[in-house]
């Protein structure tokens, strides 16, 4: 039996958090009633204009300098015919010959390993309109997208699972939020991804025959459409067949795809420039402004966290997970003005309590009552003997209730630790004289009994004793 290794490619399309569309002012908000984000120009009337979006410029150098692309300083915008209803203009405005960004590559953490998969590509275009097929007797269009801003990411065949296929977009995602370039939701087509698949002989270098999966709207469905159409080339060639170069649409319901259409060549597309635009400059300066621009990325967060603060991978992937909790994070760990030491504590902080007491309020990190200072704050009150660590966990519950400093509240409710040995020893003798059974027992062996005498001190202090004070102190009492 052959041995198959899929061989994967995505082109993902990025829809840009513009406020208008790329070449014409109307709106791009989601939702909005069907075709009321139109204009002459989304509506392709003869005489209509278009105007390049500077901010869309910028959001898609943004993300090609973030993924290390060469930014072309010339690039030229060219018209891909094709006819569509919702595509009134009969054109739709891409980059062909000369694409905004190329080279470059998407970095991810994947099975213990940081994994590069490269770009050949990132071009600007513009989207199209949504129709809405209504039962088998009518279909709607909404132009409401139409002409909405979209940087295509093309990767190249780099992907070798259904599942680092669906940790690269997860990246991507990530990504585009961090640079705040895209909502990047792929439940509102914010994010949009068709995949080429292949599978050869492992060892063979050439590639085979690839089929490309439209309509893959979900993390988990990036997963399932690959797995199945891996699953389906093995068949075929396995059983002595040969794959058809084509377009599948995945039924996400169905768990299948079928065959769309055999694949266009861009030749069928008459691509030409687009003689209504100029060619988009981007000056040297620019550049410069947008990169000094750029936040700290997942990928470096993720090595610092990892290699200066010793975090393990899991902890250091979700503190990382938006940008948001990193920079609560980040912001608590130099408040605390910490070495590694201080920041394992706070990172499991965030993760443990605060994200829990979040996630069950539907809160953002954003809303968080609880300062990240104020965060740094509590763990040098555990450090410095100031509060026991379970203690400390009252405290923030009280922190997240009141949105005050740890300091204010254990001085309000008395909290301080007792670490006074007399005070200690007195609470422990009278502890002793009240159990003399159980001390008999201690002292004939029963030594496990040890933990029912800390557990008596701990209550009769309200949990603020010392705990380690009070054990070494019961044992000295006991043994006497
Ligand atoms: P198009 O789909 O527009 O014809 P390309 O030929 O440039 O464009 O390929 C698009 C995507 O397909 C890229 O992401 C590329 O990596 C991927 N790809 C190309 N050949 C293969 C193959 N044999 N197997 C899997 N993916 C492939
Ligand atoms: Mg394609």
């Amino acid at each position: 039996m052959t041995d198959w290794e899929p061989v994967i490619g995505l082109e993902v399309h990025v829809q840009l958090a513009t406020a208008t569309k790329a070449f014409s002012p109307s709106g791009t908000a989601f939702g909005a009633t069907p075709n009321s984000l139109t204009d002459p120009t989304v509506l392709g009337l003869p005489g209509a204009l278009p105007v390049f979006n500077r901010r869309a410029l910028q959001y898609a150098i943004a993300l090609g300098l973030a993924t290390g692309c060469t930014i072309r300083e010339r690039s030229r915008f060219a018209r891909k015919q094709y006819f569509y209803p919702d595509l009134p203009k009969g054109y739709q405005i891409s980059q062909y010959e000369e694409p905004l960004c190329e080279g470059g590559a998407v970095e991810f953490l994947f099975g213990g390993q940081v994994r590069r998969v490269r770009l050949t590509r990132i071009h600007m275009e513009e989207d199209a309109g949504k129709s809405i097929h209504h039962s088998n007797v009518a279909s709607w269009v909404d132009l409401n997208r139409a002409g909405v801003p979209l940087c295509e990411v093309v990767s190249e065949p780099d992907i070798r699972s259904a599942e680092e296929a669906a940790e690269y977009m997860r990246a991507l995602r990530q990504l585009v939020r961090y640079l705040g370039v895209s909502g990047g939701d792929m439940e509102k087509g914010q994010l949009r991804c068709d995949a080429n698949v292949s599978i050869r002989p492992r060892g063979q270098a050439e590639l085979g025959t690839r089929a490309e999966l439209k309509n893959i709207n979900s993390f988990r469905f990036v997963q399932n459409a690959i797995e199945h159409e891996i699953a389906r080339q093995i068949r075929i060639l396995g059983s002595g067949g040969t794959i058809v170069q084509e377009t599948r649409l995945w039924d996400s319901d169905a768990g299948t795809s079928r065959s769309m259409r055999t694949k266009e060549e861009a030749e069928d597309y008459r691509y030409f420039p687009d003689p209504d635009l100029p060619v988009v400059k981007v000056e040297s300066a620019t550049l410069e402004a947008i990169k000094a621009d750029l936040p700290e990325l997942p990928m470096a967060k993720c090595r610092r966290y990892l290699d200066d603060y010793g975090l393990s991978e899991d902890d250091a992937r979700t503190l990382t997970a938006e940008r948001s909790l990193a920079e609560f994070f980040d912001s608590a760990v130099e408040a605390h003005g910490s070495s590694g030491k201080g920041a394992k504590a706070i990172a499991n902080w965030v993760q443990s309590e605060l994200l829990r007491e979040l996630n069950r309020d539907g809160k953002d990190v954003g809303e968080c009552p609880i300062k990240a200072p104020h965060l740094a704050e509590l763990v040098s009150l555990i450090e410095k003997g100031t509060i026991s660590g379970k203690i400390a966990k009252d405290v923030f519950a009280k922190m997240y209730q009141t949105g005050d400093p740890p300091g204010i509240v254990v001085e309000r409710e008395g909290l301080q630790q007792i670490s006074d040995e007399s005070a200690i020893e007195e609470i422990a003798r009278k502890i002793l004289s009240e159990n003399p059974k159980q001390v008999a027992s201690y002292q004939a062996g029963k030594q496990n009994l040890l933990g029912f005498f800390v557990g008596q001190v701990m209550k009769a202090t309200r949990g603020k004793a010392n705990p380690k004070l009070v054990n070494q102190l019961l044992r000295r009492l006991l043994d006497e």
